[in-house]
């Protein structure tokens, strides 16, 4: 059974590209019929924001991705959060490194850290440190300790055990990127602290991960924690990494702009099955070397979803393949997230303060069924909720005819009066329940009766149900603004 997991940093707002990671993991386990923890990795300390984690879970519950183990659930290997909490584990997985000699201390003060990385650098050597401390004694370890000198455990490169590097999920085989590590990269903190990585490995070890899905920035970093699965002679877990997402400008999306904040996007209206279809649609495709070898009968192009692909989360899960997804990086376009965004919400519906506010007086009309049936009679004018109230305003409130700026925009001649209060005189005959009437025939048979060109006729009864000039179908109108309200509306009369 598949087990993953998603491990964000408590540093700051859930971002698009954190959002992302979690869906794919979602995905990937939901699909093969597993589970996902949700991981809060707080190794350093000093980037730790308060308040990050409680982001993190609304936007995961806001998007419908409801981790199976985790903060607010608990688990098998609870706690989830945080790292500060299995300090001890980290410990017996260094002193087990110290032992099987794959890890040494080091007493080297920060200043003479600085100070070799700059020698080395100066000398053109690739190294980062000299290695000074993996000389020591025992006994002159032990002295040092015992006279409480700050020390840190690093894990010495130079004897590594042999490894293959398994390929990568999405980006296919890799190579060793062993040369852009550090030199005896460190694995305990002089706070006692794990380094991610130490942390990392140990963790989805002890959780028993067998996917780790994660973003690309991490992908140099797996040549190290390969070593460190192999320096503990343990198996490593398989490894997918995700493709850096771009804004459209080509710039990389970053935490630090607001506009990639999950939670803003929530603010925004926008319905979070869109932005998941959004991010799932991400850079799917076909790989590019299958893309290439099977051109000719192109039946891979045929069977990918295009980027406009409409899904629910369970089409998503059916339909996910990690290896469906291109590495290359990719491009979250805001004009598919309005086009997304548009289509789904005839389907799915989130009620939102803005809506409530906008009907407070009338709170028989802001139920999700109401709402709904508002969206439809719209038919995919409407590109986000928040847009509702501007573009009809009339299903909430009744319109005002008695303000100047009504009266100058429209001011209705005697025949068209008559017109409406024809209609109106009609509607209060029909005793038949409204949900069976078939009102776009009545509609059609009082406008020849009148005389007048069909489409003058509809835009005075649009104008009399709504004050506004555009909009739906008539029939569509007065069908959701129900017989009481319509009648009203055509007699003038406040309801
Ligand atoms: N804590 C890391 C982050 O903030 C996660 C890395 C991983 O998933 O291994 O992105």
């Amino acid at each position: 059974k598949v087990l993953l997991r998603f491990a964000p940093s408590p540093t700051g707002a859930l971002h698009l590209g954190g959002l992302r990671t979690a869906l794919y993991n979602h995905l990937f386990a939901k699909k093969h019929g597993g589970q996902w923890i949700l991981r809060i990795e707080d190794t350093d300390a000093t980037r730790t924001v308060p308040g990050a984690v409680d982001g993190i879970r609304e936007a995961l519950e806001w998007a419908g991705l409801n981790y199976d183990y985790g903060p607010g659930k608990g688990g098998p290997h609870s706690p989830y959060f945080q790292q500060s909490e299995r300090l001890d584990l980290y410990h017996s997985y260094a002193q087990k490194l110290l032992d099987n000699g794959h890890a040494y201390r080091c007493f080297c003060s920060p200043d003479r850290l600085v100070e070799t990385r700059e020698r080395l650098a100066r000398s053109g050597s690739y190294s980062t440190y000299d290695k000074a401390c993996l000389h020591l004694t025992e006994e002159e370890v032990y002295r040092r300790l015992r006279a409480g000198e700050k020390s840190i455990i690093r894990m010495n490169d130079s004897r590594l055990p042999d490894r293959s590097t398994p390929p990568d999920l999405v980006f296919g085989p890799l190579k060793d990127s062993h040369a852009s590590l550090p030199t005896d990269p460190v694995l305990l903190k002089s706070d006692l602290f794990p380094t991610y990585h130490l942390a990392s490995v140990v963790d989805d070890h002890e959780m028993g991960i067998t996917q780790v899905v994660r973003g690309e920035e991490w992908l140099p970093s797996l040549s190290l924690h390969l070593d460190l699965y192999a320096c503990l002679s343990l198996r490593p877990p398989q490894f997918a990494h995700l493709p850096i997402l771009l804004n459209p400008d080509g710039s990389k999306m970053s935490k630090r702009k607001g506009d990639v904040n999950v939670l803003e996007f929530k603010r925004r209206g926008w319905e979070p099955v869109a932005i998941l279809n959004w991010l799932a649609l991400a850079g799917w495709g076909i790989p590019q070397d299958d893309a290439q070898s099977s051109s000719d009968s192109g039946v891979g192009a045929k069977q990918a979803p295009d980027s406009t692909t409409l899904m629910t989360l369970e089409q998503m899960i059916k339909e996910f393949e990690l290896s469906s997804l291109t590495h290359r990086r990719t491009v979250l376009d805001p004009v598919k997230l309005q086009y997304l965004n548009k289509h789904h919400l005839m389907n799915s519906m989130t009620m939102d303060d803005s809506l409530t506010a906008l009907a407070e007086k009338r709170s028989q009309y802001t139920s999700t069924k109401y709402i709904k049936d508002v969206i439809i009679a719209l038919q995919g004018r409407l590109t986000n909720l928040h847009e509702l109230p501007v573009l009809a305003p009339y299903f909430f409130v009744d319109p005002d005819f008695t303000s100047d700026e009504a009266r100058a925009l429209y001011e209705p001649l005697p025949r068209e009066q008559y017109a409406v209060s024809n209609l109106k005189e009609r509607l209060a005959a029909e005793t038949g329940s409204w949900g069976s009437l078939d009102l776009t025939s009545i509609i059609r048979e009082e406008a020849r009766k009148t005389g007048l060109p069909s489409k003058q006729y509809m835009t005075i009864m649009r104008h009399a149900l709504s004050g506004m000039k555009t909009g739906p179908g008539i029939g569509d109108m007065l069908r959701v603004l129900g017989r009481d309200r319509a009648i009203a509306r055509l007699a003038n009369t406040p309801t």
